[in-house]
């Protein structure tokens, strides 16, 4: 080491380890006041942060220089959950420091592991959508993409989940009861947002309407800051989460008649709107909270973004050359109303041009065909809270409806009824998605097969009138959270063969389908999936008290727990392969470890039930020594981003079984096939795409497809009459009926065997069993031979280039946004 090393040391800004070293030590003294005494795992991690932190802030500040000198178009995405998960690994990947930390901290006499696993994950979001969102941040920054997204800073993200005798209990997630250290906020930056009052209306001199928005309940939304960093290239774009405060409760007034506690216990009541995330997923509650929140988040990003033109530019018609708008899903969709009374009441437009300036600005991503996730807000409880946006919607309605030319009756005289913004029928309601559609530029769903039924089902009526506005936008992953960070071995081990162009080029990786038969890359595939399994049984180990082998099949389905995502078939699926071992204890079954996580929506019985079952089965299988050696069933509890990260790099079969034409997308099926698993799945959402691009002899496809089914319920279903035909599914279904899970309470799962007997079996999971049983019994056949086994999962991880968000983005700028990339 040279002797003048302290002058090397560039502080809060070098890149290596001495520098590194040094500012965490710098952190912990002068910034946390700790010496290595009293100092904790928290206080390490905190100056690590910080350290990280150092080094983004110069980055950030030239990156966001460079977008105003450039007068860049900005892309605003808005979305209602960011699913974040932990930022360290993340961070440092993307700025090329991750070997330098570790050594820094290793030298501190540190653990690297332990620090990292010492972050609380943000979790605000739910599942897929939120997930999307997270991918999409580190995409644009990667891609250079000069894009800003805003959501809501949640005092309380997706709850905690803890299983209790199987079931699933919620608890608040307190991720920011120590802070936050990956966030500034920023005073100033606070933005009044309005609610209640009612509207006025007035003739100005020249006789033109005005309205104004008047004796309105004030909440303040503040700014909070994440730097969101591309991959090596020096860009760091920004995640801007609002939170709401009050100052009104302060005024002298209250002070001097002795009600200053009531006054200030008022704030409590604005400052609820930011308090906790809504825990549903795809399911739509009309509760006024909600709408807040939703105006909140609208309301304040678009202050933030129409300050940001009109320090730069005074020609509102400019307006659509400077900014594109996301609306992810319809939740952010006031924007529409929103910019239209900004631009009329506020910057005193016409409604023509004001109008022609949104439907040039703002874009609606679907998410759901489900009827039941459609957003359709009762006219009466947003007239209430937002008078001013209601007229708007009236009168886009108004016009909208004028322009709908109705031949004939019948279905086609039907026609207005389906497209009007605010349903025609007593308790009317302002449908969000239609409102989306007449509001934007463009419309997209986030998959071929979703897009196309989004066309041939519920928006059939206006992709006929507005054909242009409809495209589409295949989800995708992050390629660095996903594999790069969550599998280093599997990343390292493609490196050394093809570079690490694929990081950032991830169609690279079709360059490594050359080694599918190659001996020692094989080899090296299968020690790690193992060495990866052997690190899951440890966690599980650790965290449930269960053995499992690792070299069972780790048969894997984590994600939200809903009926339509059919965890139900998987479990009816083990407890068949139960029944075969307990009546056969020498049947040749392949040993297999099924696993399951996720989180049901509080409010949602019956996946609860679901959660129940699943533990309940799991309890006996894994404690029946005939069929324990060859079968495991467990439920991990507390689903998460990290968690994922955990699981999926140990996966060898992942479950994308979803009943076709319910799941929009999927990602979770993007990041397993990834990380070397092979899928299976229906011919639903994404898994279309990926069957295409691995080719259908290196996937496991089953069951019905979306015309089978509409067929099926056409012709009338009839579950009892497959149960009573299939003597294995009949055995099941009376087990699970007759209390053989569940002998302290026989009945408890009624519900469920009612649900597929009784009640028509809606999501189809008796129509899919045997043909399921029998892919099934298909994989294990392929998986006995180690060879094909391998090269096949070889084929999916090189043919997941097209599943990068890297690529979802480039879509979105060049079918959507307008902005350029290279
Ligand atoms: C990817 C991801 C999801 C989405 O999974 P799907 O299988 O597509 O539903 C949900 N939650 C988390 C934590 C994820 O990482």
């Amino acid at each position: 080491m040279p002797t003048d090393s302290k002058q090397t040391i560039h502080p809060r800004t070098g890149m290596d380890v001495d520098a590194f070293r040094e500012d965490i030590k710098q952190h912990l003294q002068y910034t946390l006041a700790k010496d290595q005494y009293v100092s904790t795992e928290w206080d390490h991690y905190h100056s690590v942060v910080m350290t990280v932190m150092d080094r983004l802030h110069d980055r950030w500040i030239d990156t966001q220089q460079g977008y105003y000198q450039q007068k860049s178009k900005r892309v605003y995405y808005l979305s209602m959950e960011y699913l974040i998960g932990r930022l360290l690994d993340n961070m440092l990947v993307n700025l090329g420091l991750q070997d330098v930390a570790a050594e820094a901290i290793e030298g501190l006499g540190l653990d690297y592991d332990e620090l990292r696993e010492t972050e609380v994950d943000a979790g605000l979001g739910n599942g897929g959508l939120g997930r999307l969102a997270a991918c999409f941040l580190d995409s644009m920054a990667t891609l250079g993409v000069p894009a800003i997204g805003y959501g809501i800073r949640y005092d309380y993200g997706i709850f905690d989940q803890d299983i209790e005798d199987g079931w699933q209990i919620e608890k608040p997630d307190l991720w920011l009861e120590y802070g936050y250290p990956w966030s500034i906020v920023r005073p100033r930056k606070k933005y009044k947002v309005q609610f209640y009052g009612e509207t006025n209306a007035s003739k100005d001199k020249e006789g033109r309407m005005h309205f104004d928005w008047v004796n309105t309940h004030k909440v303040n939304a503040l700014a909070y800051d994440t730097p969101i960093p591309g991959y090596r290239n020096e860009v760091v774009n920004t995640l801007r989460l609002w939170k709401a405060t009050s100052d009104e409760g302060f005024d002298l007034k209250s002070f001097n008649q002795g009600e200053y506690i009531d006054a200030v216990r008022n704030n409590l009541l604005e400052e609820n709107i930011s308090r906790v995330l809504y825990p549903n997923d795809k399911v739509f509650k009309g509760q006024e909270l909600r709408l807040k929140q939703e105006y909140f988040l609208v309301s304040a990003s678009l202050q933030d973004a129409m300050q940001r033109f009109k320090k730069q530019f005074d020609d509102l018609r400019k307006i659509p050359d400077q900014m594109a708008v996301q609306c992810n899903d319809t939740h952010p969709n006031l924007a529409i109303p929103e910019l239209m009374r900004v631009l009329m009441d506020e910057e005193g437009l016409e409604w023509g041009p004001a109008w022609d300036i949104v439907t040039q600005t703002t874009n609606y991503t679907n998410h759901t065909l489900m009827p039941e996730a459609l957003e359709q807000w009762p006219i009466s409880l947003m007239a209430n809270l937002l008078p001013r946006h209601t007229q708007i919607i009236r009168e886009i309605d108004r016009r909208f409806l004028n322009t709908i030319e109705v031949a004939g009756s019948g279905e086609e005289g039907d026609k207005k009824d389906r497209m009007r913004i605010i349903s025609n029928e007593m308790n009317a309601r302002v449908r969000m998605g239609n409102l989306g559609i007449v509001g934007a530029r463009k419309v997209n769903g986030v998959s071929e097969l979703h897009s196309n039924l989004m066309k041939k089902t519920i928006f059939r009526d206006f992709a006929r009138q507005f054909p242009e506005k409809f495209t589409n936008v295949t989800n995708g992953i992050t390629p660095r959270r996903w594999l790069r960070q969550c599998n280093r071995a599997l990343a390292d081990l493609i490196s050394d063969r093809i570079g690490d162009d694929w990081i950032t080029q991830l169609d690279q990786l079709r360059r490594i389908e050359q080694f599918s038969e190659d001996e020692e890359f094989q080899d090296s595939v299968r020690q790690i999936k193992l060495a990866n399994k052997k690190r899951l049984a440890a966690y599980i180990k650790k965290e449930r008290g269960v053995s499992v082998d690792p070299h069972s099949i780790f048969d894997i389905q984590i994600k939200r727990i809903h009926e339509y995502k059919r965890q139900l078939m998987a479990l009816m699926h083990a407890i068949t392969l139960y029944n075969r071992l307990k009546s056969n204890p020498g049947a040749d079954i392949e040993p297999r470890t099924l696993l399951f996580a996720g989180k049901a929506a509080p409010g949602y019985t019956m996946a609860k039930l679901h959660i129940k079952l699943i533990n309940n089965v799991a309890e006996i299988v894994n404690n029946d020594p005939d069929v324990s050696d060859t079968l495991r069933v467990l439920f991990l509890p507390d689903y998460s981003v990290s968690l994922a990260e955990k699981m999926i790099p140990a996966a060898d079969l992942s479950e994308q079984i979803s009943t076709a034409g319910m799941e929009a997308s999927g990602t979770g099926n993007m990041k397993f096939a990834l990380n070397g698993a092979l899928t299976i799945g229906t011919l639903d959402g994404a898994n279309i795409e990926i069957r295409e691009q691995v080719r259908p002899e290196n996937i496991f496809i089953f069951g019905m497809t979306v015309d089978d089914i509409e067929h099926k319920r056409r012709e009338g279903y009839e579950p009892k009459e497959i149960y009573d035909s299939d003597e294995e599914l009949k055995q099941v279904i009376d087990q699970i009926h007759e209390g053989y899970f569940s002998p302290e309470d026989p009945d408890l799962f009624h519900p469920i065997t009612n649900a597929l007997l009784n009640e028509g079996d809606y999501f189809m999971v008796l129509a899919d069993y045997r043909s399921y049983v029998e892919k099934q019994a298909e994989v294990e056949r392929v998986y006995k031979k180690k060879d094909e086994w391998c090269r096949k999962a070889i084929i999916n991880i090189a043919n997941m280039g097209h599943f990068s968000s890297d690529r979802s983005i480039r879509d979105y700028c060049e079918r959507i946004w307008d902005v350029e990339v290279d």
